[in-house]
């Protein structure tokens, strides 16, 4: 059976996250509503997707909002939290929501934007990774952890290499040692 109605308890782990990592809400950043009506619950993450911008370098989440919504139709924006690199952390799909971030492969994973191009490529603007963009995920992913039995950590391309070089060399530079400080598994 479906699980239609989202629980007390989860509402409130979903606040917890927003005030220990003091992340925007969607409504107050959001230009538009997402379809509530349309998306499907999730809850039991044992994963973590990280992701970037990618060529179009994309640092303002109403420009993946737009995106998502607008080009892709999609009912929401499709990642659960995006980080900027001077640190705000805005809030993307509502945590008790299915993410759509990892194509046919989104139940149980929670997807984390690093909002720039962090590719190396000599034709487009690259961005530097920041310390302060790196420690915010690092905060993250550690509440992450404390509240679900989270196993695997990785770059998008780990989890399904087809058509995606996302989330660009310079973040999977830091993928092993951050699986190594989490005690974290890459995707199998
Ligand atoms: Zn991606």
């Amino acid at each position: 059976m479906n699980e239609v109605i989202p629980s007390a308890d989860r509402i409130k782990i979903q606040e917890m996250i927003i005030n220990t990592n003091q992340i925007i809400r969607r409504h107050i950043w959001g230009n538009q509503t997402p379809k509530y009506q349309k998306l499907v619950l999730d809850w039991h993450y044992t994963a973590i997707g990280i992701h970037h911008s990618g060529n179009r370098g994309m640092k303002n989440p109403v420009e993946i909002e737009a995106f998502h919504i607008n080009e892709h139709q999609w009912d929401d924006v499709g990642y659960h939290y995006l980080i900027h690199p001077d640190g705000s952390i805005y809030e993307g799909r509502e945590i008790m929501y299915k993410g759509a971030h990892i194509s046919r492969q989104n139940t149980g994973k929670i997807g984390i934007l690093m909002l720039g191009d962090y590719d190396e490529q000599w034709w487009d603007n690259d961005d530097e990774l920041t310390g302060e963009h790196l420690s915010k995920l690092k905060c993250l992913i550690s509440t992450l952890k404390s509240l679900f039995p989270i196993k695997k950590l990785g770059g998008h391309r780990e989890f399904i290499a087809r058509d995606t070089g996302c989330p660009g060399n310079l973040l999977m530079s830091v993928m092993d040692n951050l699986r190594k400080e989490f005690k974290l598994n890459a995707p199998s």
